[in-house]
């Protein structure tokens, strides 16, 4: 007989939180994570007494009350709203496109004044059907719009020039004809008050979880210790890549420690210039209104995926989702695996979709 009901591979949020329900059900359960730490990609490194995002800034947001009031039954949430500010060689602009931003480019005030600009520059465009990112995103916003706060980011982000990438990557560039530099629409947005890495004590209190323990280098004895399995991690790796090998966007990071209270006034600064290298620039402590003597900041880099580095957004183009289909069509044989989150549905999911697919999971 098997020691445990459940192995789950990976304790990133979809493991955690799946770990979680399965105990509240009775199941006996191992947890095991290649990392040296719990958490996935939400973990947060303590540096100064701030909680530094060591894989990537997180905001949670979310609409739907249930995830929300789910999250803060552990933990409760701070207020804070995402609204970053670009960089564009030296002069500050809000984000996401609003009014305030619209003022700083033309110095309107209004905005039927400020629908007049954007229609005209949509107009001189004389783009009628967009054949690359460039031309919908200029026949989207126009032109200054798309010079000043999206082309530059858009190189470093992809690697390649607007002009060479596919429109449909940018769907829609809302637009906002108020003064609200709010990020997100969503109802519910804020961070863990004290950070993300207490949800994961909670999640997993009174579960048994082993880090620093690769799946792959033992797989014959994990899965001989559990009747099931729940698995978080690449989906092309469980099945040794025998279709090919699905590709990655990565990131780089590099972090400082400076000796003052206060860096940029904001969490979030994108650059959006070709000539600064890095696409943003986070100040962590800014997420939990730190007053801490010392800051933190880290600059981003966008690259591409190799092996040393570490897998972040699945590459969304026709020849990655023809594969990421075949592999998903040989999970769905497997009796007794369930494949779940980011890595193992080859598919970028924000935390809240991720709580959202766990709550509602047949086990
Ligand atoms: C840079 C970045 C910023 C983001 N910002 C936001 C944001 O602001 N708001 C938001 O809502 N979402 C954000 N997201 C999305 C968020 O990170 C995901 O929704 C979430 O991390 C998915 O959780 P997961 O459990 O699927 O994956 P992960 O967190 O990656 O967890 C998978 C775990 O499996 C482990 N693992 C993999 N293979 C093995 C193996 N062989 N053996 C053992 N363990 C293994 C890994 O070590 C990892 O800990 C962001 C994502 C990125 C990349």
């Amino acid at each position: 007989m098997s020691k445990y009901d459940y192995l789950v591979v990976g304790a990133g949020l979809y493991g955690a939180v799946l770990a979680y329900r399965l105990k509240q059900a009775g199941k006996k359960v191992l947890v095991i994570d290649k990392r040296s730490h719990v958490g996935g990609n939400l973990y947060c490194e303590n540096i100064e007494g701030i909680n530094v995002h060591k894989y990537g800034a997180h905001i949670f947001h979310t609409s739907n009350k249930e995830v929300w009031d789910f999250m803060n039954s552990f933990v409760e949430f701070n207020r804070y709203t995402n609204s970053p500010i670009a960089n564009y060689k030296g002069k500050i602009y809000n984000l996401p496109f609003n009014m305030n931003t619209f003022y700083q480019l033309w110095g309107v005030k209004t905005p039927d004044e400020a629908k007049f600009v954007i229609e005209n520059q949509r107009k001189e465009s004389g783009i009628t059907i967009p054949e690359n990112l460039e031309e919908q995103a200029i026949s989207l916003v126009g032109h200054d719009i798309y010079e000043i706060l999206i082309k530059g980011y858009t190189e470093k982000q992809w690697g390649r020039k607007p002009s060479e990438l596919p429109a449909f990557i940018i769907k829609r560039l809302p637009v906002r004809f108020i003064f609200d530099n709010n990020y997100f629409d969503d109802k519910y947005q804020g961070i863990p008050i004290g950070g993300y890495n207490q949800l994961f004590d909670c999640f997993l209190n009174g579960i048994d979880v082993k880090c620093d323990t690769d799946f792959f280098k033992n797989r014959d004895y994990f899965e001989s210790l559990a009747n099931k399995i729940v698995y978080t991690g690449k989906i092309d790796e469980f099945y040794n890549y025998k279709l090919g090998k699905l590709e990655y966007r990565s990131l780089r990071f590099e972090s400082e420690i400076l000796d003052m209270p206060n860096y940029q006034g904001n969490a979030v600064v994108n650059y959006t210039d070709l000539e600064v290298s890095y696409t943003r620039i986070i100040e962590h402590k800014h997420f939990e209104f730190g007053t801490q003597d010392k800051t933190v900041i880290t600059k981003e880099f966008s690259l591409e995926a190799d092996c040393n580095s570490e897998p972040y957004y699945p590459v969304n183009d026709k020849a990655n989702e023809w594969l990421a289909q075949q592999y998903r069509s040989l999970s769905s044989k497997e009796e007794n695996v369930l494949f779940g989150g980011r890595l193992a549905e080859y598919k970028y999911f924000n935390m809240d979709q991720i709580v959202y697919n766990v709550l509602y999971q047949n086990l």
